[in-house]
């Protein structure tokens, strides 16, 4: 089963998307991780992308792309995926969709997450204190609302046409939350022939 996430900046992607990837057995990956991963080791790409990051601001769509392309082909020839932080356009969307289409692991069902802008800021704000991610300031937050805002409105209304779409409330505790997210994706792990759960 391949799955797309999207939510914006803290609607719990990362939660929501490893009990994904713990009940249907496929790999989580995210590719605000991958980047950061990179940063950490200080590899070429880390270095690259390290200013986009720290300000939240889009890392070039070449360098996401390169940094998924092969953990992303990894897991759909072992079973599919469950993706978030990538597309984050419809551009982006367009993008993958040309180089996953001919070799047959484009994005099989999209779920966005739906969490009103003062619950994000709220949650932004309390993670902040807890993680002391370099991107969690009060500016750098206000900045990723607005570009996932930006961004957002285009790319789910691309998968809607496509037919692979569905809304789920993120609202409410985690369990409640992955409680809607069965409810969708059990049938689409069914008809994927994915593990069940
Ligand atoms: P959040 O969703 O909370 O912003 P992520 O971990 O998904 O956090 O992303 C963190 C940062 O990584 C983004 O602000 C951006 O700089 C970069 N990034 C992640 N995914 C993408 C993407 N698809 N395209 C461009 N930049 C990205």
């Amino acid at each position: 089963m391949r799955v797309l996430l999207v939510a914006p900046p803290g609607a719990g992607k990362g939660t929501q998307a490893t009990r994904i990837s713990a009940r249907y057995a496929i790999p989580h990956i995210s590719s605000g991780d991958v980047l950061r991963s990179h940063i950490e080791r200080g590899t070429a790409i880390g270095r690259e992308v390290q200013r986009f990051v720290a300000k939240g601001d889009l890392v070039p769509d070449e360098i996401v792309i390169s940094t998924l392309a092969e953990p992303v082909l990894e897991a759909a020839e072992s079973g599919g995926y469950v993706l978030d932080g990538f597309p984050r356009n419809a551009h982006q969307a367009r993008m993958a969709y040309d180089l996953a289409e001919p070799l047959g692991i484009e994005v099989q069902h999209v779920v966005a997450l739906e969490v009103p802008r003062d619950e994000l800021l709220r949650r932004l704000r309390t993670r902040a204190q807890v993680e002391g991610r370099v991107d969690d300031t009060d500016e750098v937050i206000e900045h990723r609302l607005e570009l996932d805002e930006a961004g957002s409105a285009d790319l789910l209304a691309y998968y809607d046409e496509r037919g692979i779409l569905s809304r789920v409330d993120g609202t409410g505790a985690p369990d409640a939350v992955s409680e809607r997210l069965w409810a969708v994706l059990d049938a689409i792990a069914e008809r994927a022939g994915a593990r069940q759960p």
